[in-house]
């Protein structure tokens, strides 16, 4: 229980202040009140309050319920509320607002190299290894950078929400580089579903909410970028990702003077990437770039109700966004996904123990099984990840809903080679360590929303494949097709990765094939 400051006792003589070892005792507008964000009671420092040992007039008090009428301060207006359909936004998603999202995610487990002065970075090659991009932290007293990696472990992975909806509030604005946006803790609630949490009461959230805010703003970069098409060579030394330019403290005041805060309105303004990476204007005249996806709600509540059961599955969702996003296939490695998920460290103790191996595996099937739950359906490719290695879950699945159609399906896989119920075969891990993810089909609300214009700039990258658009795929057709060439529709499934359950819906028209599937489909058979 934070102490709080009745200002009608107070001579604001100031002699709390330098007492407190957590810096919790503030000022505005002439009136003290302390932070309940900052102030544990001294716990840890001394075994009695110094504020209380400070003060003449015996001021500070342990928090109480406020007393009598209150008054409230009128707040600013913010920027327009984000995702206005109800499901997505864009959002800015260069490869600067990449790589931040995966130092909030995976932290420790990526690579920090120390510089000279023994201050933490973190550095990788860019722009076809013709660039550079790299980040450090600053440290909480904002005088020099993060020296120790506990502090990189005790980032928050929460605050790679606030980092993608900063990403998505400088999408709003002509110039991020030189424009503010301006949010609250109302928003940053509703954004993150933090409203619906009985669970913790309103001094919590606005704890919460302003320490992963600092956090994310805390990020600073460097980017050495070569020419690349007509966009000229540039760098950005040593700027904020996210400038939080003020902090705007809410107060009620009750009738003693004590001030509850109630509220926080946080100013930010984008870093210089932004004047490179999210120029609308520079990349009409070719001098920069403006890259950005589809942010979807949902993604920021799953991963605000996920981030402590199921860390891996939630890393597994940031990487996603981008993954996918960016147009590249979708081919992913079983060892690629681990990385991301748990990190090198844990693949490595994995590899030379088979406890760790097991545990590591049953964590991994179980945050794979969670994305599915959430709409992230994981599509097996049936040569590298065949069914006698794939997770329980994903084979059940296949287990149709008719009782007939079941019975056919039990006495098929009674008579197959690999029986569902089979135990894992001696080295699977070794399997895995070369299986693929064939693709992750994503949620209808992850699709790009972005107006058709932008998408085409967005989207003028070289070397993209061109489709030729086909009429759609019927289902009487896949089919014929799968008759022609005598394969069940089990047999169908595995070569398109595809669960029987999905063929027999395709093929009876229940279900419509995405382009992508149907492209699949007719390469597999031969429909032309
Ligand atoms: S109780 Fe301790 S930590 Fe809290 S405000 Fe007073 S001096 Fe600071
Ligand atoms: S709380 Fe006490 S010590 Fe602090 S300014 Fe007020 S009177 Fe002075």
């Amino acid at each position: 229980m934070p102490y709080i400051i009745p200002n009608k006792n107070c001579n604001r003589c100031d002699k709390c202040r330098p007492q407190c070892p957590t810096g919790a005792i503030k000022i505005e507008n002439n009136e003290y009140w302390i932070d309940p964000c900052l102030c544990n009671n001294c716990e840890g420092y001394y075994p009695e309050p110094q504020c209380v040992i400070a003060c003449p007039t015996q001021s500070p008090i342990p928090w109480q319920a406020k007393k009598g009428r209150c008054k409230v301060e009128v707040r600013e207006s913010t920027s327009l509320d984000l995702f206005s359909n109800g499901k997505n936004h864009p959002f800015a998603s260069a490869i600067v607002i990449w790589e931040a999202c995966n130092i909030l995610a995976q932290r420790k487990s990526l690579h920090w190299a120390q510089d000279g002065e023994g201050n933490l970075y973190y550095s990788r090659q860019v722009n076809q290894g013709r660039g550079n991009i790299s980040f450090a932290i600053q440290d909480s007293s904002k005088s020099g950078f993060v020296r120790d990696l506990s502090t990189i472990e005790n980032l928050d992975i929460r605050a790679a929400c606030i980092h993608l909806i900063f990403a998505a509030y400088a999408t709003t604005l002509e110039r991020p580089w030189e424009q503010e946006f301006t949010i609250d803790e109302r928003q940053i609630e509703a954004y993150l579903g933090l409203e619906k949490r009985k669970d913790l009461n309103k001094t919590t959230r606005l704890c919460l909410i302003k320490s992963i805010v600092q956090q994310v703003c805390s990020l600073v970069v460097s980017i050495g970028w070569q020419a690349r098409g007509k966009v000229p060579a540039f760098s950005v030394q040593k700027s904020y990702l996210w400038d939080l330019t003020d902090i705007e403290h809410h107060f009620q005041e009750d009738e003693r003077g004590c001030k509850y805060l109630i509220g926080l309105t946080f100013k930010v303004k984008a870093g210089l990437w932004s004047r490179h990476f999210l120029n609308k204007q520079g990349c009409k005249e070719s001098l920069a770039f403006y890259q950005y996806g589809s942010l979807p709600k949902t993604l920021l509540t799953t991963v605000m109700s996920l981030w402590q059961q199921h860390e891996g599955a939630v890393r597994l969702m940031l990487w996603l966004l981008f993954k996918t996003k960016m147009g590249r296939e979708q081919r992913i490695t079983v060892p690629t996904l681990l990385r991301v998920g748990y990190g090198e460290e844990k693949i490595h103790l994995a590899s030379r123990s088979r406890d760790e191996r097991k545990r590591l595996l049953r964590t991994f099937e179980n945050d794979l099984e969670v994305l599915n739950h959430y709409g992230i359906k994981v599509i097996f490719d049936p040569v590298t990840y065949p069914v006698e290695i794939q997770p329980l879950w994903a084979k059940l699945v296949d287990i149709p809903e008719d009782p007939d159609e079941a019975l056919e399906f039990w006495i098929n896989d009674g008579s197959g080679e690999h029986r569902l119920t089979d135990s894992s075969p001696r080295g699977k891990w070794n399997m895995l360590m070369n299986a693929r993810i064939l693709s992750f089909e994503l949620p209808s609300d992850w699709e790009n929303v972005t107006p058709q214009p932008h998408r085409k700039q967005h989207r003028s990258v070289k070397g993209k494949r061109s489709v030729k658009p086909h009429d759609d795929l019927l289902g009487e057709q896949v089919l014929q097709a799968r008759k022609a060439i005598s394969i069940s529709q089990r047999e169908l499934a595995k070569l398109a990765g595809k669960s029987q359950s999905w063929i027999r819906d395709v093929e009876n028209g229940r279900l419509k094939p995405k382009s992508e599937d149907q492209l699949l489909l007719r390469r597999i058979l031969n429909i032309l």
